[in-house]
């Protein structure tokens, strides 16, 4: 596909090519034109270990890294492990496979907030000792209805004015479990008439009698997100804050917490548009209901947006950083095409994988003029757009399969594949011409073509210069083996699945379609996990990672070959 034909964005600002840098970059490049941070570049990126990453988090990955490689500076990993409730081992573990798959490299440097627990906890005795914190004993609903709406300002607490003695000795006691969930939380003392709602006296810690998965029941009382995401990128030293737009309005309540604290550096924030694509969902929230429901396999489903289920699929991780440098980062929000994402696979496999032969609903015919006992080694090239990789040898005789789509017995003019008496080429091999069709008596269903083919013909030419229109991919009948094919097709059938009622209601129930036995060439029974190839005429597939055994691989197709499903789409014939 050239350029010219790439599927671009809905909104093409977000697709700047030609322009040296982003508007992140230019901040970066002016910071340290200013002798801002003693030249430092330091970026992080910070997951919440409650949910695998998703193709949106390899957008801020690829930036945060790619940043901190562009400008010499460094690059941290750091959970931001505040709410025990949703978060867990598992989420920590994939988080950590998934990036160091994209190539993102912290180093040494694995941070958790939790390690920060310590520190924020005296910052918080530090607010309520300069009289900026106060423990408050309203309910959440009271807090809710005394924080006013945005056209009314909210009404003090009545443990506004507490004295800070007092709320210290609170404080101690809810962090040792002493009292309910729910009795008591700190609060900021900001302004309960602010404009923006984050500042009217926003929580600091809540009680939770939960165990964390890193500091055990050692806390009865957990930082708010809020309080411990900037801190820790003060701590840390982060120079650079990147993150989505929807934490543009929390600015001014970091900035006011680095302001009070003492902190011993400060962050800088910037935020950028977050990566929605088409037939997607990306809450993390709406991913673990697919797969808690069983709409999916699980977080690896091939067919969901995360970055284990993108590599299941066939995804490479250049392809993804392909897809995040041609999106671009910009500052206002637009959906990209997926039909981008997997232009970027598709053009990368066009270039890489071997071409090779495989029947997924196969047809048997017998080429009645081929010695019984032959076998022929035909020698095909392995990928024409790659000189280099060479040919492989793929065994033919008298008895083969076809695609049972290549055959029609009542086709009109224009079908040039195999129909009675018409001639179509076997790729690589010969001419063949069916002579007669062969049927179930009872059911009526072919069964077998009889067909004859052209000695004169071998390799795909006529000498005497004759033309054929069809080519048709084949296997040799007595060398095939049986393998299972996964057809994969976009989870959801809505490109904004999200609009008009539950996103469950836009899910495609054709999203997946199991080929228990396919025949492939033999070639293919090594296979090994990873292998990709190009199913001639049919797409570009990889090995599943899970589900294949040595010696029995399984298939997942990965994209097709062209994007079929836009062209339908654009006749309204989709969905
Ligand atoms: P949720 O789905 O619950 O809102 P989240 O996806 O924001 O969660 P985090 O673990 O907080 O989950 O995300 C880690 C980082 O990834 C954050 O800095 C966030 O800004 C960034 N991020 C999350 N989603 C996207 C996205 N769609 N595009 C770009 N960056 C994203
Ligand atoms: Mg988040």
């Amino acid at each position: 596909m050239s350029d010219a034909d790439r599927p671009g964005t809905t909104d093409s600002e977000n697709v700047r090519e030609g322009e040296s840098v982003d508007f992140i970059r230019a901040i970066i490049k002016d910071d340290l034109a200013a002798g801002r941070n003693e030249g430092r570049v330091h970026t992080r990126f910070p997951p919440e270990p409650n949910g695998y990453l998703h193709i949106g988090h390899a957008k801020s990955i690829v930036l945060n890294s790619g940043i901190a490689r562009e400008f010499g500076g460094k690059f941290n990993l750091r959970f931001d492990d505040t709410n025990p409730e949703k978060e867990d081992v598992e989420y920590v573990d994939s988080i950590k496979e998934d990036m160091r798959w994209l190539g993102a490299d912290w180093e040494d440097r694995e941070f958790y907030a939790s390690d920060y627990f310590d520190q924020l906890y005296a910052w918080a005795q530090h607010l309520i000792r300069a009289g900026k914190a106060y423990v408050c004993s309203l309910n959440e609903q009271e807090i809710r209805s005394y924080r006013g709406t945005v056209t009314e300002p909210g009404r003090p607490s009545p443990d506004r004015d507490r004295p800070a003695d007092e709320s210290l000795d609170l404080l101690e006691r809810m962090k040792s479990g002493e009292f309910p969930e729910g009795k008591y939380t700190l609060r900021a003392k900001i302004d309960m008439a602010h404009p923006n709602m984050k500042m009217r006296d926003p929580l600091l810690y809540r009680i939770r009698h939960i165990a964390h998965h890193r500091t055990g029941d050692r806390w009865h009382i957990y930082p708010m997100y809020d309080f411990a995401h900037g801190q820790s990128d003060a701590i840390e030293g982060i120079t650079h804050s990147i993150c989505t737009l929807e934490f543009e309005v929390n600015r001014p309540l970091y900035d006011w917490f680095i302001a009070n604290l003492p902190v011993p550096h400060q962050p800088r924030q910037i935020e950028f548009a977050r990566l929605n694509l088409t037939y997607t969902v990306m809450s993390k929230r709406k991913l673990l209901q697919l797969v808690t429901e069983g709409h999916v396999s699980g977080w690896d489903d091939p067919r969901m947006p995360t970055i284990s289920g993108l590599r299941r699929l066939g995804y490479t991780s250049s392809s993804i950083r392909t897809f995040c440098d041609r999106i671009g980062v910009a500052k206002r929000d637009s959906t990209v095409d997926l039909d981008l994402l997997k232009w970027a696979i598709r053009e990368e496999m066009n270039r890489t994988a071997p071409r090779v032969m495989a029947v997924l609903r196969p047809l048997k015919v017998v080429i009645t003029n081929y010695p019984e006992d032959q076998v022929e080694m035909i020698e095909c090239v392995n990928n024409p757009e790659d000189p280099g990789a060479g040919t492989r040898e793929v065994p033919f005789c008298r008895e083969l399969w076809i695609e049972r789509d290549d055959f029609r017995e009542e086709a009109p003019r224009k079908f040039f594949r195999l129909k009675p008496g018409q001639e179509v080429r076997l790729k690589h091999a010969y001419f063949i011409t069916c002579d007669e069709v062969v049927k179930d008596p009872d059911t009526g269903e072919v069964t077998e073509l009889r067909c004859t083919y052209d000695p004169e013909t071998r390799g795909g030419d006529a000498p005497d210069g004759r033309k054929v229109r069809g080519t048709l991919h084949w296997v040799s009948a007595r060398h095939a083996f049986a393998a299972e094919v996964r057809l994969y097709d976009n989870l959801f059938r809505a490109p904004f699945p999200e609009e008009g009622g539950s996103f469950l209601d836009n899910l495609n129930p054709d999203s997946l379609e199991v080929i228990p036995r396919a025949m492939l060439e033999p070639s293919l029974a090594e296979a090994g996990p990873g292998f990709r190839c190009q199913f001639m005429r049919l797409g570009y597939f990889c090995t599943d990672a899970k589900d294949s055994r040595p010696g029995a691989p399984v298939f997942n197709r990965t994209v097709t070959l062209k994007d079929t499903w836009a062209k339908l789409e654009a006749k309204g014939k989709a969905g």
